[in-house]
């Protein structure tokens, strides 16, 4: 069998990682074009190494001496900064996998897709900022995009075969995140450690805190208004404190196809990897007798204001994502910082969205890069600037 040229951007993350774990295990199959992260540079080049990668790539200008000074000896290129991860995204490969945190995920993923390179796309951040560049890019390139978030490959997994035309709903369950069960009014002094335990899955911090709050079930809301071409009222979000279902495909003769497998990132990491086959993946088989039951409850609109500002998004379009999402990113980082509260940040997404309406007339919206990238950092200044005039 051709060994397959492989990279992944965010490799030190927790998407990364689990990718790494796969591809590890069958070290044999692939050559490792390009290993990306940021700041944990030990684990960058111990991977590196361990991967006989060609080029591992940090996003920190100034961390490229310790980068080269962590794989001295060894065959591996070291690279730093914006440009070098463009670079690194351009050489040729078969498959990536899109794994960094943030809109800074975007501009690798269109790299990729740009000499024709399948997506494995985990960074939804891609999709809910540039969800017509993105596709339109794969579709000009003759590339394909295959969904890594546990929801989206669920959905993917269930119209293989199928005719979206018979397509009625799609239904997203989510978890809950920590504070499903939390009387609402604590939810404002919510800490940092209460938001960033998960009862389910092991996940990055960012995307932790996320869930607690629904702004990542808001992106999927998003991502799968985008990818799969579905309207706003044909999805659906389903709290399903188990995880285990991970979303349901509705057809027009009422069937409901599920999709049910343990909370392992693997699952669809290791389908995207190994598609259009399936391939034994070390994830744990479920025991439903000793399961018992899944329990469901309808998502609170009050609790989780995020939904409601996903359905916003969606009626808005143009570059409403990439609002929505600056100013998500900026708030999360008042959040971590402790500048703002729990509950603040969805006000600042709410306003932030509203401020970027009233400058409607004199910012193009046609989805292009600039335009984009343009969006994403005057988004980020209002929501700064609103972060600021309530510390003040
Ligand atoms: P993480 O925080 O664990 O890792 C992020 C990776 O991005 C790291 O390698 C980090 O070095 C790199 N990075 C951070 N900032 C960067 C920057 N400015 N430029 C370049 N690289 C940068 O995140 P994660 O939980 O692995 O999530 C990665 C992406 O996958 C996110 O978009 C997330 O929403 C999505 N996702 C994650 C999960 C999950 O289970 N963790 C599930 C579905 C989707
Ligand atoms: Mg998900």
């Amino acid at each position: 069998m051709n060994r397959r040229r492989v990279s992944i951007f965010g490799a030190t993350g927790s998407i990364g990682e689990n990718t790494i774990d796969l591809i590890a295990r069958n070290s044999d199959s692939y050559d490792v074009v390009a290993l990306t992260g940021a700041s944990n540079i030990t684990q960058l080049a111990k991977d590196a190494i361990r991967l006989n990668a060609q080029v591992a790539v940090t996003a920190h200008d100034h961390l490229l001496t310790e980068l080269r000074s962590a794989l001295a000896g060894s065959n591996v290129e070291a690279a730093a900064g914006k440009a070098a991860l463009a670079e690194a995204a351009s050489r040729p490969v078969d498959w990536v996998m899109s794994a960094i945190i943030g809109s800074a995920g975007l501009l690798p993923g269109l790299k990729a897709l740009e000499q024709g390179a399948t997506l494995a796309l985990a960074n939804k951040e891609s999709l809910v900022c540039a969800g017509g560049l993105i596709l339109q890019t794969a579709e000009n390139n003759n590339a394909r995009i295959l969904p890594v978030d546990s929801e989206h490959s669920a959905i993917f997994q269930g119209l293989v075969g199928e005719d979206m035309a018979a397509v009625e709903r799609i239904i997203i369950t989510a978890s809950g995140g920590a504070f499903r069960d939390w009387p609402i009014e604590d939810l404002a002094n919510a800490t940092l450690a209460q938001a960033s335990a998960h009862p389910n899955w092991d996940m990055g911090q960012r995307i932790t805190i996320d869930s607690a709050s629904m702004f990542n079930k808001a992106m999927e809301v998003i991502e799968t208004h985008e990818y799969f071409d579905v309207r706003s009222d044909q999805i659906e979000v389903l709290v399903h404190p188990e995880s285990m279902i991970h979303a349901l495909v509705g057809f027009n003769d009422g069937a409901l196809l599920a999709h049910v497998g343990p909370p392992d990132m693997r699952h669809a990491i290791g389908y995207a990897l190994h598609w259009p086959e399936r391939k034994t993946l070390p994830v744990e088989r479920l025991d439903l007798a000793k399961i018992g039951s899944f329990t469901f409850r309808a998502p609170d609109e009050v609790r989780w204001p995020a939904l409601r500002l996903a359905r916003e998004v969606m009626a808005r379009g143009g570059l409403s994502g990439a609002v929505f999402n600056a100013a998500k990113e900026t708030a999360l980082n008042g959040f971590i910082l402790g500048t703002l509260k729990f509950t603040e940040m969805s006000e600042i997404v709410d306003q932030t969205l509203s401020n970027m309406d009233s400058k409607g007339g004199h910012i193009d919206d046609t989805m292009t890069l600039d335009n984009v990238l343009h969006v994403d950092h005057l988004a980020r200044e209002i929501a700064q600037h609103l972060i600021k005039q309530r510390a003040g």
